[in-house]
């Protein structure tokens, strides 16, 4: 009989690691300050991808990561090119047999409008995380190198396929198209308003409390191809507030604008100067959407004025972001008209 424990543990099939490629693209989580002691000033996107991955040693437990540097900006920047070519990206290494899953490093400012993207556009079931820090990587109690270990443990998951795109940040796990960053400082920065988490990641652990209902990824028949080939449809945000005016959207028309995004206020209701503008820029063939600036609810259709009557198509529980994400793409795929843009808001 063979007692020695090593014996035994040497014959136990060697543990078969996830290949998990890590895109970088910048943000605070790749940020660099003169001082340990500041977390406020710092520049984003400075630190490469091999320094993000050093600073992590236990990854190399959890994954075989292959690394690769999409880009080094400040999110606030974050361009339609570069999300034309990070979605290409994403589709490139995921139709491998060599690559199981995706984490993307990337600023908070505008993390919420990439994964939702992601998550319309991606053609595939297997994981894409998105991880951010809220501190960057030089300071004290940095959060980035966690929320790095935390978004591989999520993605190297069999538990993640098929969830659509995922966020992994300070121990939760997201839906991309639920999530929202909610503060300007703390490194609990992002919640799902309404719904709430799909669940948490803490010490290589990973739990999924509920699973995302709405089509994504490979069932929204929406891809990148349409904005890839012929450019990205000009879409606009417009808020509501005391006072407002049409100074704005006449403006947009002026310039060609397809779509307008209304930040009503309230259940996306808004001025009524800004409502007038907005009912002549649909006479002239421009996709009107109305979301609210409150930050968490629904803004919903309304079978008499102004939607129905005008022609406006609400967002549902999308914020004016997300929502002028969900219209650039149903645009560029061609969809027209306010009920075929509506079926749109009311699927995803
Ligand atoms: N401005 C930074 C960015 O979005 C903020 C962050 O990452 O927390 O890139």
């Amino acid at each position: 009989m063979n007692t020695s424990s090593s014996s035994s543990f040497s014959s136990a099939p060697p543990r078969v690691l996830s290949r998990i490629a890590v895109l970088a693209t910048g943000g605070t989580i790749a940020g660099s300050a003169h001082d340990a002691t500041r977390t406020a000033g710092y520049q984003a996107g400075v630190v490469g991808v091999a320094q993000l991955l050093a600073a992590v040693p236990a990854l190399s437990t959890l994954a075989n990561i292959h690394a690769e540097q999409v880009a080094s900006i400040d999110s606030k920047d974050m361009s339609l090119a570069l999300w034309t070519t990070l979605v290409q990206r994403v589709n490139a290494l995921l139709a491998t047999d060599a690559v199981d899953g995706i984490v993307i490093t990337h600023g908070t400012d505008t993390l919420e409008e990439t994964a939702y993207l992601l998550h319309l556009t991606v053609q595939s079931t297997k994981p894409v995380v998105l991880t951010a820090a809220m501190r960057p990587s030089t300071a004290l109690s940095a959060d980035g190198p966690l929320n790095l270990l935390n978004a591989v443990s999520v993605a190297a998951n069999r538990a993640a396929h098929g969830q659509g795109v995922l966020v992994a940040f300070n121990n939760r796990i997201h839906s991309a198209r639920d999530v929202v960053k909610t503060s300007t400082f703390a490194v609990d920065a992002f919640h799902s308003p309404e719904v709430g988490a799909l669940g948490w990641v803490q010490d290589e652990r990973v739990e999924f409390l509920r699973g995302v209902l709405r089509p994504h990824t490979v069932s929204t028949g929406l891809t990148i191809e349409p904005v890839a080939a012929d450019g990205w449809p000009m879409v606009e945000i417009v808020a509501s507030y005391a006072g407002a005016t049409r100074l704005q959207v006449d403006a947009l028309v002026q310039a060609g604008v397809r779509g307008i995004v209304v930040a009503g206020t309230g259940n996306g209701s808004m001025h009524v100067s800004l409502q007038q503008a907005l009912a002549d820029a649909l006479a002239r063939g421009v996709a009107v959407v109305r979301a609210s600036r409150v930050g968490s609810g629904h803004v919903m259709h309304n079978g008499a004025a102004p939607d129905d009557a005008l022609g406006f198509v609400t967002a549902n529980s999308l914020n004016p972001y997300k929502a002028r994400v969900l219209l650039m793409l149903a645009l560029a795929a061609g969809h027209a008209g306010p009920a075929e843009l509506q079926r749109a808001f009311d699927l995803f």
